[in-house]
């Protein structure tokens, strides 16, 4: 793609531009503007005219166009799933699944803004009893998103439907690694609202375009990304006191407890583990198997990871690593657990950007393998006394953003999952939370704070407004100078009857 052939409408008087390169090949995929503050602060003036004329559609308005931008999704979904292979160099069919998730999405956020967002009436209360109470959740005018490049579809999309249902207008920044997919996911935006086109653009550059998003004044900078990158972004949006949607790294844990598949388990930590060449916020980067299961939960796991190929063919399990640079802190954490007394099972070799699927043991809690965010197909396997063990070690790291318990028992593992230090857990399979629309997707500590998806998501990018209208007016104002000096006496006595009786 060229500079002439991305139409985003940017108008950019950029002098600079980048390459984005297949992984796979280092061909070039794409070459794109480096957009300067004074671009991005164009393309968020732009997206402040949409915002209005997006808001005044109303929800039913907006779903309609939506539905419209999905069926788009839907239908060129080879053609956009090909374009991630290329950029990202996952396999074809992990792209399918990516854009499938993100289809369903969209649907959600459509389809619930107004019950979600939409005016309400509450209760008054005592001292209001003679007002209407509104409630409603406002649009911000316009968001900024700044994405990865490890799902570069469903990722930028989960704070990208969500805004736009609840009504702003988004300004995209992609990562330098796959603008090619921003690039195409604003096209098809104009392709399919054409009434609407500036709801959705997207600006390209490297880590300079970002930081100018977040100095545009957007009503809410919406990242996903690296915890030292997220700092960053928070600082520069605290210039404008802009609001912020931290969406952080991973050290995800899966506690495998005595009375779980075991098999299941295995199967459900290799692929959570090593799908997209272990590039998943939501990965799961260690495992916790009790003493009873720990041998056998071992040998099913390495027996599975052995059959495992990387490869850039339609027979992969999983591509080479996106960025040549995160090949490096695979091998930093390898070395570093080898260095420390952990033994590789199985893999263990980095050639380029291909990581083999790579099996830890017995590495201690302290070694980088364990306690950083790897972004790699690796795994730690640990041997714990019980699952209340697991739970201790799961939680003691910093980041929190989702986890995995195994156990045949629903009551146990419900407890585990409700007592994980995560914002999300998986009983008895891996990721499942980020395909249920309605359930909200964010993490605690380290890996950041706010929600995308399902109604938490809608209300993310809002602002509660609160209404009353006065329906009848009383006798007695208690708000007004014209009060009797009696009122407050007989307001302490009604307070006294309703409340006082409680001990
Ligand atoms: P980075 O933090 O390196 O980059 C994220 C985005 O921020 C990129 O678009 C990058 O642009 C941009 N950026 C870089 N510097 C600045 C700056 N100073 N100001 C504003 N923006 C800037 O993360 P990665 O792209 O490497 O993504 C991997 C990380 O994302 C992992 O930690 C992963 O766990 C996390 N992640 C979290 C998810 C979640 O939902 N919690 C989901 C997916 C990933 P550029 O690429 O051009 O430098």
């Amino acid at each position: 793609m060229s500079l002439a052939e991305q139409g985003d409408g940017a108008g950019s008087r950029a002098a600079g531009t980048f390459e984005s390169t297949a992984p796979a090949s280092g061909a070039v995929v794409g070459v794109f503007p480096v957009q300067d503050a004074e671009d991005v602060r164009a393309a968020v003036d732009r997206a402040r005219v949409a915002a209005a004329a997006w808001a005044d559609l109303g929800f039913d308005g907006r779903r309609t166009r939506l539905a419209a931008y999905r069926g788009c999704l839907a239908r060129r979904v080879h053609e956009l799933a090909d374009l991630v292979h290329r950029e990202n160099g996952k396999p074809h069919a992990d792209a399918i699944l990516e854009i499938t998730l993100t289809v369903d999405h969209l649907a959600w956020a459509g389809a619930h803004a107004r019950k979600v967002l939409g005016p309400r009436r509450v209760r008054p209360g005592l001292l209001a009893a003679n007002h209407a109470a509104w409630l409603e959740y406002q649009p911000l005018g316009v968001v900024g998103v700044i994405g990865p490049w490890n799902y570069p579809v469903f990722t930028p999309m989960g704070s990208i439907a969500y805004a736009l249902a609840a009504g702003n207008a988004v300004v995209f920044k992609p990562s330098e690694h796959t603008p090619a997919v921003g690039v195409w996911l604003a096209e098809a935006w104009r392709a399919a609202v054409p009434d609407v086109p500036d709801a959705l653009q997207v600006v390209t550059g490297l880590g300079d375009t970002g930081a100018a998003l977040c100095r545009a004044g957007v009503g809410k900078l919406a990242f996903t990304g690296s915890a030292p990158t997220g700092r960053r972004v928070m600082a520069a949006c605290a210039e404008t006191l802009t609001p912020v949607l931290m969406e952080l790294g991973g050290k995800d844990a899966m506690i495998v407890d005595d009375d779980a598949d075991v098999a299941a388990a295995a199967d459900a930590a290799v692929w959570g583990a090593m799908s997209n060449a272990g590039q998943t916020c939501i990965g799961i980067e260690r495992v916790y198997a009790t003493e009873r299961v720990y041998d056998a939960f071992v040998a099913e796991v390495t027996e599975r990871v052995r059959g495992l190929r990387p490869g850039t063919d339609d027979d992969a399990a999983y591509g080479p690593m996106t960025m040549a640079a995160q090949a490096d802190v695979v091998r930093r954490h390898l070395d570093d657990a080898v260095a420390s007394g952990g033994r590789i099972a199985v893999g263990g070799t980095v050639e380029g950007r291909v990581v083999a699927p790579t099996v830890l043991l017995e590495v201690p809690e302290t070694s980088a393998a364990v306690r950083e965010e790897t972004f790699g197909p690796t795994l730690t396997i640990t041997r714990v006394r019980d699952a209340e063990e697991a739970l201790e070690r799961t939680n003691a790291n910093a980041h929190g953003l989702a986890g995995a318990v195994f156990s045949r028992s629903r009551a146990r593992a419900m407890d585990l999952a409700r007592r994980m230090r995560s914002g999300m857990t998986s009983v008895n399979s891996v990721l499942t939370f980020a395909s249920v629309p309605a359930l909200p997707f964010g993490g605690v500590g380290e890996s950041g704070f706010g929600r995308i998806h399902g109604e938490d998501g809608l209300r993310e990018f809002t602002r509660a407004k609160a209404i009353t209208r006065q329906r009848v007016t009383l006798p007695v104002d208690l708000m007004s100078f014209t009060r009797p000096a009696a009122a407050a006496d007989a307001l302490a006595r009604v307070m006294g009857l309703v409340h006082g009786r409680h001990r």
